[in-house]
């Protein structure tokens, strides 16, 4: 495996053969089972692998956790190399945004929504390095998480709005034993507020038991969504949403597909999670 800090030397090794497919998975490391699973689909879709590890200072507000951010470069190098990664992209927060930066990327309507509503530059900060990252890999494909569904949708819509040449892959989420989806955040949880976290998933549940007994009302799930969670003493709601899956507008009524997702503090930590339900 190649590592490299640099960008110069990440698209020299990008090029060396272009006539092999590459495959990117950008990450802010603290890997776990989730990036992985991005790891193996790139893998098994491309001749190389890249994988980006880096905290970008600029997709956190002031008041949120980038100071404490969980990382452990060894560790992350050592699952990269086992899992037969071909380049790893680290580079700092000097080389990514040099001296006099000065570009963002805006993606309008879908980032004013649900994340982009409680973190406000949030979007921004995501769509600028995700640009950048896909300009200094040019990867066949680029792979994303549905844990981070919004995200998905910012970047599908910013790739086609701005013809940039990489094919976008989401791929499912991973979770621990009890339905807990993996999060580098799941770090901070104390062993109480590691099973209170269950709550989300629990509540994702509820919301798909109704949509499949044929319950339609938007606000009636969520209604239900919001209750289970207020069942639990050491959970506080961000938001509980049940939208449209393209425009993540809230539903009155439900026809064919809908993407129940919520964020949620346990304690101190803010998790989020979702769940894509479509009419069998
Ligand atoms: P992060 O390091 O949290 O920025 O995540 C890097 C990528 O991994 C993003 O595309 C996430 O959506 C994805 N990811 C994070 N957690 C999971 C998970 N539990 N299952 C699948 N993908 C995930």
């Amino acid at each position: 495996m190649f590592f490299t800090p640099h960008i110069a030397d990440a698209r020299k090794a990008r090029w060396e053969d272009p006539t092999l497919t590459w495959g990117l998975v950008p990450t802010m490391g603290y890997l776990h089972e989730g990036h992985l699973s991005l790891v193996r689909r790139a893998r098994a879709d491309n001749d190389r692998v890249a994988v980006s590890v880096f905290v970008n200072p600029t997709q956190f507000a002031p008041d949120e956790d980038l100071s404490t951010y969980p990382r452990d470069l060894e560790q992350d190098m050592r699952l990269l190399r086992a899992e037969g990664v071909d380049l790893a992209f680290v580079p700092s927060v000097a080389e990514m945004y040099g001296k006099g930066f000065q570009t963002t990327i805006v993606v309008q309507d879908v980032t004013k929504r649900l994340e982009g509503a409680s973190r406000p530059s949030h979007f921004l900060g995501v769509a600028t390095v995700v640009t950048k990252l896909l300009n200094i890999i040019q990867p066949t494909t680029a792979y994303f998480g549905q844990k981070d569904i919004q995200q998905t949708i910012v970047i599908r819509r910013m790739v086609a709005d701005l013809n940039i040449n990489s094919r976008i892959a989401v791929c499912p989420t991973m979770r621990e034993s009890d339905g807990l989806a993996m999060s580098s955040r799941n770090a901070y949880l104390s062993s109480t507020e590691r099973q209170a976290a269950t709550v989300l998933y629990k509540a994702l549940q509820t919301a798909k038991h109704a949509l499949d007994r044929g319950e339609r009302n938007g606000e009636h799930i969520r209604r239900v969504m919001r209750r289970l969670i207020h069942n639990e003493r050491l959970a506080r709601i961000d938001y509980v949403s049940l939208a449209d899956i393209e425009t993540l507008e809230e539903l009155d009524m439900v026809e064919t597909a809908a993407v129940a997702s919520l964020a949620v503090f346990i304690g101190r930590t803010r998790l989020i999670d979702n769940l894509i339900w479509r009419e069998l």
